[in-house]
């Protein structure tokens, strides 16, 4: 019996059908979706995270170390603030956004999510709600990737409801004074501005607070098992006074730092993509390589399962994904919309990490091979920017109109 994938390419004209061998990683030809543009960005992120940073991955996830010399080529691709027109930035549209995010998280999930605070948790705030002098005086400067950037609304009594926020800011003359503390900050102890939202008198409200202001510190929290070439820290605020001039002036309440999170859920709804086809890239090699009882194991029926499966969801991701930014760039977003794909796509790739693992035997569990690592990174990208039930929630308020989130 001949194989499918054996025969010559042919294309039937009446069904309309050809019979090629397809890319495991992109089976429904998405990238014949995307403009030149959008192709271009995907192919030159797509060779530096070949090139530089999955060289680099292994040994900085096991020395819990952040690969710092990575960010000046990140910076001269363009990718910090890539939404963003003008201050140096690089004006692409939100599928090249979803695109970088897609291939630098194939590298490493730290990686994506340096990227992702810098543009979508920072740069976009500023860029949004500042004022012309803290844009001036930010933008270009995170562009060209000489100033980091953190984003502080996490506290450690409970991430999921950030309306319960006890750090607050109080008026005294010109200045505000801020107490309080933040808890599993990104970069939050190499950054030059920690973007901190705090209540006041009038709601929640942002400050970019400088790393030498007196009385803010930052600690990184040291022995995490995932995300670890990827710095966490804790942010402790002991009446750090700043001028009002760091207020972010375009924004009070809760939809500031939500709208902020709508863009990164957005990014990670694409980047959790690439880090699924890493696993399966590995997966699909070794189970053809590996031999047991006599033949490859990847000609045996359960274990084709389970690589069909894989490719299935990453499948369905890559088609949500890509929908979801052509919705975003028509200017149609909705947050309950990022939700869905954002719950979709990490539960996806954490599953078909977890499959990889496994699928690769007692290899699965050396960071010779990258599932494992991959597993453990999504372990966190599910969890922050909204938990997975905390995006279920979402979707069942929009479908029933009841919040139950109390
Ligand atoms: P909790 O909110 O305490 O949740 C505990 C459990 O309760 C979860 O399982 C949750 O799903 C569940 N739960 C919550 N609400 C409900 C409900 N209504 N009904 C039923 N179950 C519920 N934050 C930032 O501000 N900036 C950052 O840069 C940042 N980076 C991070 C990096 C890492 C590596 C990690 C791990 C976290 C990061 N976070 C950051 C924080 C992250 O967003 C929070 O961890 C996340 O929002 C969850 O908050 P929590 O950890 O306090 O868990």
């Amino acid at each position: 019996m001949v194989a499918f994938g054996a025969l010559p390419p042919y294309r039937n004209p009446v069904l309309n059908i050809k019979n090629t061998q397809l890319d495991p990683l992109d089976l429904f030809d998405i990238r014949s979706e995307l403009s030149e543009e959008e192709s271009m960005v995907r192919e030159s992120v797509a060779r530096f995270v070949d090139d530089a940073v999955i060289p680099l991955m292994r040994e900085a996830f096991e020395q819990h170390k952040f690969p710092m010399e990575l960010v000046p080529q990140v910076a001269e691709l363009g990718l910090f603030g890539s939404s963003i027109d003008g201050y140096e930035c690089a004006g692409l549209n939100s599928v090249s956004y979803g695109l970088i995010c897609q291939e630098l998280e194939r590298g490493d999930s730290g990686l994506r999510s340096f990227v992702s605070v810098q543009s979508s948790l920072v740069m976009f705030p500023i860029y949004s709600y500042g004022s012309d002098e803290q844009k001036d005086r930010w933008l270009p400067a995170m562009a060209r990737g000489e100033a980091i950037g953190c984003f502080g609304l996490t506290e450690p009594h409970g991430g999921s409801d950030p309306g319960n926020m006890k750090t607050h800011a109080k008026r005294d003359g010109d200045d505000w004074v801020i107490n309080g503390a933040k808890m599993w900050i990104t970069n939050g102890s190499i950054a030059d501005v920690a973007l901190v939202w705090a209540m006041t008198d009038d709601g929640v409200r942002g400050f970019l607070v400088e790393k030498d202001t007196p009385g803010f510190t930052a600690q990184e929290i040291e022995n995490k098992f995932s995300l670890r070439a990827s710095v966490t820290s804790a942010l402790f605020l002991d009446n750090v006074r700043v001028p009002d001039a760091n207020v972010l002036p375009g924004v009070t309440g809760l939809k500031g730092p939500l709208s902020c999170l709508t863009q990164a859920r957005y990014g990670i709804s694409w980047g959790v993509i690439g880090a699924a086809q890493a696993c399966l890239d590995e997966a699909l090699k070794y189970s053809q390589e590996r031999v047991l009882f006599d033949r490859p194991v990847s000609h045996s029926q359960a274990m084709q399962i389970r690589l069909a499966d894989m490719a299935r969801r990453i499948t369905t991701g890559q088609l949500l994904a890509l929908r979801l930014g052509r919705i975003k760039d028509a200017g149609n977003l909705t947050p309950s919309q990022v939700s869905l794909a954002k719950w979709n796509n990490c539960r996806a790739a954490l599953d078909i990490a977890r499959d990889a693992r496994d699928i690769l035997g007692g290899a699965g569990i050396s960071a010779e091979y990258v599932p494992v690592r991959h597993m453990l990174n999504l372990e966190s990208v599910i969890t922050y920017e909204g938990t997975e039930t905390v995006h279920q929630l979402v979707i069942g308020k929009e479908l029933t109109g009841v919040n139950a989130f109390g």
